[in-house]
């Protein structure tokens, strides 16, 4: 089972993207909608990660963070802050928070946070070599092997791959590619992901190997060996 993540958020929109995107990559969830209940289900059964918002109805994220922290719960806490609000993430790091986050953001972004505060706790895995076929991804460094090749990759070209890397014979759809690599505020309408998919193909297939990330015409992509 996958680690016990508390989502604190009202914002009905936000809480359901983090949420969704976190089950899908194995992780446990439950989401509070206000400070009030965050602290009940943190105090009730102590969840492995906190990611809670600064902007809450009724207590604010930082007195939750306070009162967790004067109350000896030591979980990791990610604070969620406003765009531009710089004395929000200074309070927060004084109200006890590990880690902050500015909304909006990509959930690559939120993933990397998360895994780098989950690691403090639990033995390293999430900078593994991943290999599917002839196909290497070092996390670590950020490189990519086919066979003996080495092969360049753009930022993005990178965490798309990963996306694929992480999830083999799985069918991602387009809503959860943007989701993952962009975020929730990026415009589903273009056509940047087949774009980001040809640069793949025709960066993994320049020796005219295998096709590894196949389309499945009106749902979306899956790694995959045939
Ligand atoms: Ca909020």
């Amino acid at each position: 089972m996958g680690e016990r993540i508390l989502v604190v958020e009202d914002e009905a929109r936000i809480a359901s993207f983090i949420s969704r995107s976190l089950r899908h990559e194995g992780y446990q969830v439950e989401v509070a909608p206000d400070g009030e209940t965050a602290l009940e289900k943190a105090f009730s059964d102590p969840p492995d990660l906190i990611i809670l918002d600064v902007m809450l109805p009724d207590i604010n994220g930082l007195e939750v963070c306070k009162q967790l922290r004067l109350s000896g719960s030591d979980e990791p806490v990610l604070m969620l802050t406003a765009k531009d609000a710089i004395p929000d993430r200074v309070a927060g790091l004084d109200a006890g928070a590990d880690d902050y986050l500015v909304k909006p953001f990509a959930f690559d972004e939120l993933m990397a946070r998360i895994r780098a505060l989950l690691r403090r706790t639990a033995p390293p895995d999430a900078d593994d070599l991943l290999q599917f076929a002839d196909l290497q991804l070092d996390p670590a460094t950020r490189q990519a092997r086919r066979g003996e090749r080495e092969i360049e990759l753009t930022a993005k070209e990178y965490d798309v791959l990963e996306l694929f890397m992480r999830h083999p014979r799985q069918v991602l759809t387009r809503d959860i590619i943007y989701d993952r690599i962009w975020g929730y505020d990026f415009g589903g309408e273009s056509n940047i992901i087949e774009v980001y998919v040809r640069y793949l193909r025709a960066k993994l297939e320049t020796e005219g190997e295998m096709r590894l990330i196949h389309t499945l015409r009106g749902v979306g992509y899956v790694l995959r060996e045939e």
